[in-house]
């Protein structure tokens, strides 16, 4: 072995759609979601620790504070994973540089875990392929595997099933952060309460939105934009229609809450109109920080050897 640490830079996504199916019996919703990986990313070092020092995890960057340093972080179980799969020396030293927001609907943790499994792979050469990664990926969660896929990718199952989906161009986004996250179990839960009594049929994939994507089309896609969770998350934080109406008056070409929330994503046509809409987010007082950022991006990669 003649390196001893890499950094891998990880992207959040957001769900262009999510289409939540009923309750199954063993408690999951089956989904049909189209991921996105856009340019807000985590930076995941991985190197050889001192000799007996196990697993270490340190974290720093803007959304650091709160992310929990012990063997419940996804990062953290990752590596275990991939110790005990390979029989590998245990002493790892993890660092996370975080900018994704946490637990803001934008699979931050998700991302982490995917940069720990591409850093064990390339730091112990282990060889393995992207597909063999992502399998691994998503014995950890169902969001493991895109943040190793990145581009554009229908999930389906629990949202861990990948296929790349054709998508020409790129895209400008505006993200609009909360102070505090929400947890993705309360919100499928009040997801769950919403539809009592309704009947509520299969997911499927959203045809139109699938057609702006091959055709490159940023006002069709906007237009087309869906997310089943979105009246579940306005529903436990109100002020997040506030903040969608925002992007409606600023020309926004499409407003979405991002996966279970509470980031919400605008899709805009050009840098012109994203300066405007980040002025208008930043001076509304409804938001507490806003990010720009482009997609499709590429997933865990390598960006350093040391
Ligand atoms: P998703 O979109 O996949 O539902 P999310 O973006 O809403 O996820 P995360 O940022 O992944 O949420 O974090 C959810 C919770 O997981 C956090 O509240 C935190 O306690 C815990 N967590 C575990 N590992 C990490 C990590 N590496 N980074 C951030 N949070 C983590």
């Amino acid at each position: 072995m003649n390196q001893s640490g890499v950094v891998i830079r990880v992207p959040a996504k957001v769900n262009l759609s999510l289409s939540v199916g009923p309750l199954d019996e063993d408690g999951y919703h089956e989904l049909v979601t189209v991921f996105q990986a856009i340019s807000l990313f985590d930076d995941v070092t991985v190197k050889f620790g001192v000799e007996g020092s196990g697993i270490a995890l340190g974290a720093s960057g803007s959304t650091a504070a709160g992310v929990p340093l012990d063997e419940t972080n996804l990062a953290y179980k990752a590596a275990q994973l991939m110790v005990s799969k390979y029989q590998l020396d245990s002493d790892i030293d993890i660092h996370l540089a975080k900018e994704i927001p946490v637990a803001g609907g934008m699979a931050g943790g998700s991302a982490d875990a995917a940069g720990v499994i591409v850093g064990i792979d390339a730091l112990y050469e282990l060889g393995l392929s992207r597909d063999e990664m992502q399998r691994i990926g998503s014995e950890l969660g169902s969001d493991v595997p895109f943040g190793i896929a990145g581009g554009t990718a229908i999930g389906r199952g629990h949202g861990d099933q990948l296929t790349p989906v054709l998508s020409q161009g790129s895209y400008q986004w505006v993200l609009a952060l909360s102070n505090s996250g929400l947890s993705t179990p309360s919100v499928y839960g009040e997801c769950d309460r919403l539809r009592e009594g309704m009947s509520i049929s299969r997911p499927s994939a959203n045809d139109a939105l699938l057609q702006a994507l091959r055709a490159g089309d940023a006002k069709e896609l906007g237009k087309s934009l869906s997310n089943d969770l979105q009246s579940a998350a306005c529903s436990l934080r109100p002020a997040l229609r506030l903040v969608l109406d925002v992007g409606h008056e600023y020309g926004a070409l499409g407003c979405i809450v991002s996966g279970s929330g509470p980031t919400v994503a605008f899709l805009v046509e050009d840098e012109e109109r994203a300066l405007d809409l980040t002025v208008a987010l930043s001076s509304s007082g409804v938001v507490a920080g806003v990010v720009r950022a482009t997609g499709p991006t590429h997933g865990a990669r390598r960006i350093s050897s040391f």
